[in-house]
């Protein structure tokens, strides 16, 4: 059996974080393991209430699983905290990793801080090097980089600074871009760029979550970077067209038939 694990924020309305990763994992017929890191309280409207669970909690989480299970790739998301990346990255370095994609999410789109400020240095500097893949947006490149990226010139430069962090590859998602939709990858030698057309859905919550946890399931599957990225862009392409409405605020993306 293909196994992934997720070490995420849960999510109350059930589409992005935890949630939405292991929908997606199910989508690709590959078994979900989960890390709770934070517990949210939302709907489609806002993000109410964020409890980080203490690190003690999610060392043992994490202990459990390595200690016995084969884990056939990791996508890290929410970690809220400085003490929560201590936590993740200490437990992760006393296994033998299989591939990690992490997605840095900082803001939610309704506008909440999923990652406080200092705990975004600790995640660069640290927690950037183990990783096998990065999948920031362009606001997070921004943030990260610190320079404006306004094309795609500036995404490929923006790529080569985070590069320089210690991930292995990076991909940085331009749907935040107004005239394109390409996605910028890059693995230190070569660029690769993904393009696609904006699909018209404003149920887009979980997007940038299932992004990073297809590529995690197409890892486990077996597939390289590359052809991992294409799969998961064109798994979350359908997911965004069949994205619905289940409340007063922007849905969720669909992850089943
Ligand atoms: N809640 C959790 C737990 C998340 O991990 C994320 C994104 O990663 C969000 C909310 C925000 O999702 P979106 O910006 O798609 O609404």
């Amino acid at each position: 059996m293909k196994t992934a694990l997720t070490i995420a924020g849960s999510d109350s309305s059930g589409g992005a974080g935890i949630q939405g990763d292991l929908k997606t994992f199910a989508a690709h017929g590959v078994y979900g393991m989960s890390v709770i890191t934070a517990i949210t309280a939302q709907n489609t409207v806002r993000v109410s209430h964020i409890q980080g669970l203490d690190p003690l909690t999610i060392e043992k989480q994490i202990d459990a699983i390595f200690s016995d299970i084969q884990v056939g790739s990791v996508k890290i998301g929410m970690l809220y905290n400085k003490r929560i990346v201590h936590a993740v990255l200490n437990t992760l370095k006393k296994y033998t990793m299989p591939p990690i994609v992490l997605d840095p999410v900082m803001v939610s789109t309704t506008g909440r801080i999923l990652l406080k400020g200092d705990a975004i240095t600790m995640m660069v500097e640290e927690l950037f090097p183990i990783c096998h893949m990065i999948t920031p947006n362009i606001l997070e490149a921004e943030l990260i980089t610190k320079m404006p990226i306004k094309n795609i010139d500036d995404m490929k430069k923006a790529c080569i600074r985070l590069h320089k962090q210690g991930p292995k590859n990076v991909l940085v998602k331009g749907g935040h871009l107004k005239d394109t939709a390409t996605d910028i990858y890059y693995n230190g030698y070569d660029f690769i760029s993904y393009e696609h057309e904006r699909i018209p859905n404003t149920n887009t919550h979980g997007t940038g979550c299932a992004l990073s946890s297809a590529i995690a399931a197409n890892w486990s599957i077996g597939y390289p970077s590359h052809v991992a990225i294409q799969r998961a862009k064109s798994y979350i392409s359908k997911a965004i067209q069949g994205g619905f409405s289940i409340g007063s605020g922007d849905g969720p993306i669909k992850h089943f038939p």
